[in-house]
């Protein structure tokens, strides 16, 4: 089995975010950048299935300019054998990305595709979605345990009721949930023997497809500022307060 990884790379989850000056955007420029969280389930599930011996190859892919070429690196020195970058000077929606993932897809021919349930920047949840109708695969999404036999794969994924168990065949396309699995840190050691690893890159241009945005950025802005809360004696000051100042209750 050959298991293919999507991963973006997105600012860190514990910068606070800035809107650029301009409202045009959020400002990635001197900003840490990292690879997506829910992704990282993504790449360790891969190493996992290879170091079961379920898979014999797995593959990074990202989207984006030459600098993600550092969210590649973290993946191979996770344990990830290869890895593509598609390099594009934009950023791309997520029909976008689908389509470009597609063509790689077609090229690299993986049995099981493997991305984060969400990006934390676009916050789409829908690029796994898109890509399975485009390839016409099964889909699962937000799996938090997969269990392969064979072409079979077995998932439980967390919903409101409860969870729900799925079963389906490979090949198949898997948006991984934080829950999935405790994804491992790189050590020194395998840093430095990622570099060595394939890093191709092939240029977005050449894949015939068309990534113009569908949707137009007005503006972007920062949220409005909490107002300083107050502090109460006890439950029925709060009671109170919420009754006949606030009038909530
Ligand atoms: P989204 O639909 O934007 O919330 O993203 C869902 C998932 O799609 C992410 O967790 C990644 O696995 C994948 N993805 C989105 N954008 C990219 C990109 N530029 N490069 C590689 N994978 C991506």
């Amino acid at each position: 089995m050959k298991v293919l990884v999507a991963v973006k790379r997105v600012v860190d989850y514990k910068v606070q975010i800035r809107v650029k000056a301009d409202q045009s955007g959020v400002e990635t420029e001197n900003v840490k950048m990292s690879v997506n969280p829910p992704d990282e389930n993504a790449i360790e599930e891969a190493v996992k299935l290879k170091e079961q011996g379920l898979a014999q190859e797995t593959l990074a892919v990202t989207i984006g300019d030459d600098k993600a070429q550092d969210v590649l690196r973290t993946s191979l020195a996770m344990g990830i054998d290869r890895s593509i970058l598609v390099k594009s000077p934009n950023s791309l929606e997520p029909l976008a990305v689908a389509k470009t993932l597609s063509k790689i897809i077609e090229k690299e021919n993986p049995d099981l595709v493997l991305l984060g349930k969400q990006a934390i920047d676009d916050d789409s949840n829908q690029t796994g979605q898109i890509l399975s109708a485009l390839l016409n695969w099964p889909q699962a999404c937000f799996i938090s345990d997969l269990k392969i036999e064979g072409n079979k794969l077995f998932i439980s994924r967390e919903i409101d009721e409860g969870i729900e168990k799925l079963e389906t065949n490979l090949p198949a396309v898997l948006t991984c949930d934080l829950r999935l699995n405790t994804p491992r840190f790189a050590s020194l050691p395998n840093i430095m023997k990622a570099k060595k690893k394939p890093l191709d890159i092939i240029d977005i241009s050449t894949l015939g497809i068309d990534t113009n945005p569908k949707i137009k950025v007005l503006k972007v802005e920062e949220p409005p500022k909490r107002k300083a809360g107050i502090m109460v004696n006890d439950v029925k000051e709060l009671v109170e307060k919420l009754k006949y100042e606030a009038k909530v209750i």
